[in-house]
């Protein structure tokens, strides 16, 4: 279908309000396999401070504040605990199930969702890298775009990127292609390469290693916040320790990435940290020792970036989550579609 019939057919179902009712009627002959797990990583409220690369990585407050009314209107949405114990019994999801889960660990995940999962009394889960907490490290995509929003340079010359063509890069929308092409090029390769690229884009940038570190820029979450949402009804989990591909670094040093955020996640909240998500998530971004290995040492569910839903049939070790996208006509038209 085109994009802007499929876009007229949703708002006409979300503002009619046929989308949340065929949610209801039609997930039953879904029964059991009826639970989506949304993904969201930032929220944000001040576009000049990053480059917008779709709802699914920044999603705005604005939209936000309209979803989780609308999301616990239509859906029952649970806690990650909760979702694992009906799949691991068999108990499965007699209605539409909704879990809102956040990837990396964002400031913003306290100052802007957190008020409003709270005032809706919903919960949810964060995923820590947890090398990041508590510090003003920033993930390497990040990086890039502190890098590309503090640089003064109008172009750019990258020997592994487009075969070293030069790259204007004196608009904020050229900037945001960018920093979304250097990602995609740098996933594929393997992590200590990826290390040795970033530096030579930064120095192509002329950009100050300091500026990338800036700790007035913090964006990831403190101990302090953390420590206060885990006792006001938000779950953490592991989403490993640097971040790093999980498949692109030798199995030893993932596992020990996995184990060592798991041990720090323990100590710092003296409870046992049950959910891991990997970061990125696609098929090609773990593997089945990377699985296998994370029931061993104690996670009771993993989570990919798998688009689908989970049920009775699931593996908790491979669950499937969808992404957050906005606005809320696009999200309840989205939701909609994996149930008729
Ligand atoms: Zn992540």
């Amino acid at each position: 279908m085109k994009k802007h019939i499929r876009n007229a057919v949703y708002r006409t179902l979300h503002y009619s309000g046929l989308s949340a009712a065929l949610v209801k009627t039609a997930a039953k002959p879904f029964g059991k396999n009826s639970c989506i797990i949304l993904v969201y990583h930032r929220i944000v409220d001040d576009s000049s401070v990053y480059l917008d690369k779709g709802s699914v990585v920044h999603h705005h407050l604005s939209d936000f504040v309209d979803e989780i009314p609308y999301l616990k209107r239509t859906f029952q949405i649970l806690s990650m605990d909760d979702i694992v114990d009906r799949i691991s019994s068999g108990e499965g999801f007699d209605r539409p199930t909704i879990a809102i889960t956040f990837d990396d660990g964002y400031l913003d995940n306290y100052t802007l969702a957190y008020p409003v999962l709270k005032a809706h009394e919903v919960p949810a889960t964060i995923y820590l890298a947890t090398s990041l907490i508590g510090t003003s490290g920033k993930t390497w995509t990040d990086q890039i775009e502190v890098a590309l929003l503090a640089t003064k340079k109008r172009s750019i010359v990258l020997p592994f990127l487009y075969e070293g063509k030069e790259l204007a890069i004196s608009t904020v929308e050229q900037k945001r292609d960018l920093s979304i092409s250097v990602a995609k090029a740098l996933k594929e390769i393997p992590d200590a390469d990826r290390r040795g690229r970033l530096l030579e884009m930064f120095r192509a940038l002329e950009v100050r290693a300091d500026i990338i570190e800036d700790p007035d820029g913090r964006l990831m979450l403190n101990w302090d916040e953390v420590k206060e949402m885990a006792a006001n009804g938000i779950t953490f989990g592991s989403h490993s320790h640097t971040h790093p591909i999980l498949s692109r670094v030798p199995l030893l040093d993932a596992q020990e990435d996995i184990k060592r955020s798991k041990q720090v996640l323990e100590e710092r909240l003296g409870q046992p940290i049950n959910h891991f998500a990997y970061p990125n998530g696609r098929v090609e971004d773990f593997s089945d020792e990377l699985r296998d290995y994370c029931q061993k040492i104690g996670f009771s569910s993993v989570a990919t970036v798998i688009y689908g839903t989970n049920g009775t049939e699931s593996s908790p070790f491979c669950l499937k989550r969808v992404g957050a996208v906005s606005p809320l006509w696009m999200m309840s038209g989205e939701l909609m579609r994996y149930f008729v």
